[in-house]
């Protein structure tokens, strides 16, 4: 009893009991209109997105910058968002990254799927350790939200559902959905990070830790359902990494930068994402292949393509880069040829 958080628990617990019962006395004499199902729904996407493009890949991961004005109204929403202040949640996270699966690990999957959605919030956290997020020692407006956080995350929720009531004349249907349907919402979608994003999906990018990539998974929760490759590379503002991914955060961070709003986005360079998958795949080959002869070839063009894929990240000569682009490209085409052969000779298929 005495690991039990309190708060969460109760809190957590409570508005999924109150919603059981209220929303069926609700729907028996209501039926809210179409204008506040829309709000309520845009809210759990805004509130969702400043947890992502805030709380988790800017504070969290550095992955870029934010205008101070960008700043604030992020932390307005994230603060809606019912799920710790700043300093808290980045601590868990950053502590999350670099403990992955193992007990040390706030959420860890291995505990069960459950557990990283929602149990770990009713345990006791450990107090937070200063070195971990030293970075934001001296954001302020952190500082005033972690310290005023229980406070200001009731204010910024009346402020919310008095001015959608004001809005569609309707407070109870407000109360009932722009606030707490819209936490329900809003946490299931983001706890699915924790849970679903660290179970169910492929592993292309590391093996390493239980992290998955699922486009079904980045579509309920902001595009951050490319979780094996973000905990691959973290520091990229991208977690999605095709044009076509669907990853809203990077798009919302994508234009602020056009509009002047964030600065110092940080990416993986292509070459680099390249050559790590390249390595990844020629492990894989060699611990199938084992004694087989193939292995040296296998070794060998991995080999020349990898200190190839090296080289193109940092080189700036154009008549270098056109002669090394020409040399991985036989090099591709070799190891593709490879590759073939070995699974006509069915020396892949175990
Ligand atoms: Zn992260
Ligand atoms: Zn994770």
């Amino acid at each position: 009893m005495k690991k039990i958080a309190w708060a969460p628990f109760l809190y957590i617990i409570g508005y999924h009991l109150f919603l059981a019962i209220a929303l069926p006395i609700y729907f028996m004499s209501h039926t809210p209109s179409w204008g506040l199902v829309a709000t309520t729904l845009s809210l759990v996407f805004i509130s969702g997105l400043a947890v992502t493009a805030g709380y988790h890949r800017c504070y969290s991961h550095s992955c870029y910058k934010m205008h101070p004005a960008v700043d604030a109204v992020l932390l307005f929403f994230a603060t809606l968002a019912t799920q710790g202040s700043a300093l808290r949640w980045t601590h868990d996270h950053r502590l999350h990254h670099a403990h992955v699966d193992t007990d040390k690990d706030p959420y860890s999957v291995k505990k069960g799927l459950l557990y990283a959605h929602i149990l770990w919030m009713f345990k006791k956290s450990v107090p937070i350790d200063s070195k971990v997020i030293s970075d934001l020692s001296r954001r302020s407006m952190l500082i005033f939200q972690h310290k005023y956080y229980p406070v200001l995350m009731v204010v910024a929720n009346v402020m919310t559902f008095l001015t959608v009531g004001w809005l569609f004349n309707d407070y109870l249907g407000a109360f009932l959905f722009a606030w707490w349907v819209r936490t329900l919402l809003l946490h299931h979608t983001t706890w699915c990070i924790n849970s679903l994003a660290h179970f169910w999906g492929t592993r292309d990018y590391s093996q390493e830790h239980s992290a998955v990539d699922n486009y079904l998974i980045s579509l309920l929760t902001y595009g951050e359902g490319y979780h094996n490759y973000h905990h691959t590379f973290a520091y990229d503002y991208r977690n999605g990494i095709r044009w076509y991914h669907f990853d809203p955060t990077k798009w919302l961070i994508w234009t602020l930068y056009k509009l002047g709003l964030a600065s110092d986005l940080k990416t993986v360079n292509n070459y680099r994402i390249a050559r790590h998958l390249l390595l990844q795949h020629k492990d894989e080959l060699v611990q199938k292949l084992k004694e087989s002869a193939a292995v040296q070839k296998v070794q060998e063009v991995a080999d020349r393509l990898s200190t190839t894929l090296a080289q193109l990240q940092s080189m700036l000569d154009p008549v270098q880069i056109r002669a090394a682009k020409k040399s991985l490209r036989e090099d591709w085409r070799e190891w593709r040829h490879i590759l073939k052969t070995l699974r006509k000779e069915s020396l892949l298929n175990a």
